[in-house]
């Protein structure tokens, strides 16, 4: 079967690297950063405005636990697919659910053969296990997709990480054997209106392969674990690698580990996994954070931390965090961030932007998450610029000395 992804390294300096990703829905300059769609939409911003010049988001993360308890698949599939469903053309990522099951906590148990949770919306008992994510993934025809993965709190013990690992890695198998069958139903459907569920598995691929010189399956990532204990990180990754998979991400980090080790994990795992395919850092991080997993030769990124703090009155700047909600902006007469060039800082004061917050309207929410995605995304363009000119190091001792210039310091 035809690849679904081309990842093209065309510039490197030390361990960061920047790339070409082509997808069948547009190509990606990496480093990058994926706002996050939830509900198949990014929180408090219109899709025109992602896809402006100014944004230029060329792919958004989209959760398959959310879509799949509401609306459903069955809506989805019914108005044609997640990219036609939510009017967004561009490329997607879809996470497995893995994640916002376990995210859960008490509300959720797992087993070998899935984990079982209360829905978050109605309290009704739902089961995910890795082939009903592929199932829903496959529906949601993202164009990467994830394997369906556990997640060891950041303190597991070395035990406790194992035993998660290993459940990964079983589940990282049925993930790639459910995905494969499903793909070919995707395939068939795609150039046939008849389903293909009586397609014997070799003849599926077959067909695929003469049906379309363009790449019409997802892609699907593998995901590395094994908390902060950098033994079973190594052995995730060869054990994943040995699947073999379109990409690898580094999934729990970030969840509660102690400050120092994520960088440790990420500068002792990165240069480990295949160069030739693209490394994706999960739920990560800061601006700070981004630049230097990048640094350590991390491709791609997602977070909610730019559209989420900003509905909370805080915004992302050059010079550190900003709490609109301070009482000293509110006769600011200067932008959010005086070095960000985005269309809010064009026009709107700290002053106004605080009024706003502080009257409860709607718009404050919505010019503080347009500045944090175009800071972050901005910023991920001044990385990849850096790389290919050869000045990442400069500019990430610049960027991380003025962050620290500190504006509420
Ligand atoms: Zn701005």
């Amino acid at each position: 079967m035809s690849n679904p992804l081309n990842f093209e390294v065309n510039a490197t300096e030390g361990a960061a690297r920047a790339a070409l990703l082509t997808t069948r829905r547009g190509v990606i300059e990496t480093p990058v950063f994926m706002p996050v769609g939830t509900a198949g939409t990014v929180k408090g911003i219109r899709f025109e405005e992602l896809e402006s010049p100014e944004l230029d988001a060329r792919i958004i993360l989209s959760n398959t636990y959310h879509l799949w308890l509401r609306p459903g698949i069955e809506t989805i599939k019914a108005c044609g697919g997640l990219h036609n469903f939510i009017g967004w053309n561009r490329a997607m990522l879809t996470d497995s659910g893995g994640f916002q099951v376990w995210s859960l906590g008490a509300l959720r148990k797992i087993t070998e053969a899935g984990t079982e949770f209360r829905s978050h919306i109605d309290g009704s008992l739902c089961f995910l296990s890795p082939e009903i994510s592929m199932e829903v993934q496959a529906a949601l025809n993202a164009e990467i997709a994830m394997a369906f993965d556990e997640c060891a709190p950041g303190e597991a013990t070395h035990d406790e990480a194992r035993q998660s690992m290993e459940l990964t890695l079983r589940w990282a198998r049925r993930s790639k054997a459910a995905f494969d069958v499903a793909q070919i139903v995707n395939l068939r459907s795609a150039g046939d209106s008849e389903r293909g569920s009586s397609l014997i598995v070799r003849e599926g691929l077959e067909e695929a392969d003469r049906m379309s010189a363009l790449p019409a399956r997802q892609a699907l990532f593998g995901i590395i674990q094994g908390a902060s204990h950098l033994d079973l990180r190594r052995e995730s990754l060869d054990r994943t690698v040995a699947i073999d998979f379109d990409g690898y991400a580094i999934g729990g980090l970030s969840v509660g580990e102690e400050k120092g080790v994520m960088m440790e994990v990420i500068e002792d795992l990165v240069p480990r996994m295949p160069a030739d395919k693209p490394r994706y850092l999960m739920g990560v991080g800061t601006p700070e954070d981004l630049i230097e997993a990048a640094a350590r030769g991390v491709d791609m990124f997602d977070c909610v931390l730019p559209t989420r703090n900003g509905r909370n009155g805080q915004a992302f700047t050059s010079r550190g965090k900003l709490n609109i909600k301070n009482a000293r902006y509110a006769l600011d007469q200067q932008p959010l961030d005086e070095n960000c060039a985005c269309s809010v800082c064009n026009r709107h004061t700290r002053a106004f932007i605080r009024h706003l917050y502080q009257s409860g309207e709607m718009l404050a929410s919505i010019l503080l998450t347009h500045h944090n995605l175009a800071f972050f995304l901005d910023t991920m363009k001044g990385v990849r610029q850096a790389i290919r000119s050869d000045q990442f190091a400069k500019f990430r001792r610049e960027f991380t000395e003025q962050m620290h210039c500190g504006l509420e310091s």
